[in-house]
């Protein structure tokens, strides 16, 4: 199975479709990145707060697969904001993860409240600059927030990952990030299981044209407007079946019909206000 690359505005390329690891138990992170890895993935998105990057990085060891098949995502936790401790904060994860690089280092969260964000994102620049991440990007980050950042520093982020599922499409911050070339990359593609989006009629119908299955359909939808994506789950048979998707397409009145979910749910923090 080919995942298709998208090239980011620094020149670098992601697999549009990875495997996310959050809430993936630390004791159980190396079996279950080893089966991803096995399934087919070369794209992990991991953060420093999952506490899991040790699994990953014994994961990636035993796995025998080159390094530059891999892309391998991080993220600095919002305590360690701040221009000197982030250098500090991407030293451990490396550690942790057994890399002397990583693919992609997002700021996790803006964390306006502390107001760091912008000496932050300076210091991300100059870690990319120093070769300890060949990109960076920013997560979480409100159009307000991206347009500070480029006023501020000049520096683009080659992606903003962002809550994004049919219910809570993220359509506005879309439409400003696509000409600046900021990639979208989406959390939470399932909605995290926490309404009922599999059994959504739109979906339903559509898995049953294409003798799919509901989760499969929605990650098509991601992949088909050119979202990079990355389900999490912790189930070796579900690690296969949302790998399996490059063997049909949604035709654009099933797109348009899941489109149509869109009705400004989150199911998770409000960037303005998270203070965690
Ligand atoms: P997802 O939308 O990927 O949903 C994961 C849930 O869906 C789990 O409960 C999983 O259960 C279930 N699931 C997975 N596959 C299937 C399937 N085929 N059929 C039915 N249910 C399924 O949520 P995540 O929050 O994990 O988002 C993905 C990734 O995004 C994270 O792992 C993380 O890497 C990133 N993320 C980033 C955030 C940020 O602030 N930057 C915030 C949240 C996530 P089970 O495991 O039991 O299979």
């Amino acid at each position: 199975m080919t995942v298709p690359h998208i090239t980011l505005n620094d020149g670098h390329r992601i697999p549009q479709l990875g495997f996310g690891v959050f809430r993936v138990d630390p004791a159980e992170t190396e079996r279950i990145v080893g089966e991803a890895l096995e399934a087919g993935y070369r794209h992990i998105d991991t953060a420093a707060v999952y506490g899991n990057e040790e699994g990953v990085g014994r994961a990636i060891a035993s796995s025998g697969i080159p390094r530059d098949e891999l892309f391998v995502t991080t993220k600095l936790w919002n305590s360690e904001q701040g221009r000197d401790t982030a250098r500090p904060a991407l030293e451990a994860s490396l550690e942790r993860l057994g890399l002397d690089h990583v693919d992609l280092y997002l700021i996790h969260w803006p964390r306006p409240d502390l107001d760091r964000y912008v000496e932050t994102w300076q210091a991300l620049a100059s870690l990319r600059d120093a070769g300890l991440t060949r990109s960076i990007g920013v997560s979480n980050f409100t159009i307000a927030y991206l347009q500070r950042l480029l006023d501020e520093t000049g520096v683009v982020p080659a992606v903003n990952q962002v809550e994004l599922h049919p219910a809570f499409a993220q359509r506005e911050l879309r439409a400003f990030q696509e000409p600046l070339g900021i990639h979208t990359e989406a959390w939470g593609p399932l909605g995290q299981g926490k309404y009922d989006l599999l059994a959504e009629k739109a979906v339903a119908d559509a898995a049953a044209a294409h003798g799919a299955t509901p989760a499969q359909v929605v990650i098509r939808w991601h992949l088909q407007q050119g979202i990079i994506v990355f389900p999490k789950s912790s189930t070796r048979d579900r690690i296969v079946e949302n790998f399996d998707v490059f063997g049909f397409e949604l035709t654009d009145a099933e797109m348009a019909a899941i489109d149509g979910l869109d009705r400004g749910q989150r199911v998770g923090a409000d960037p303005e206000t998270a203070t965690f």
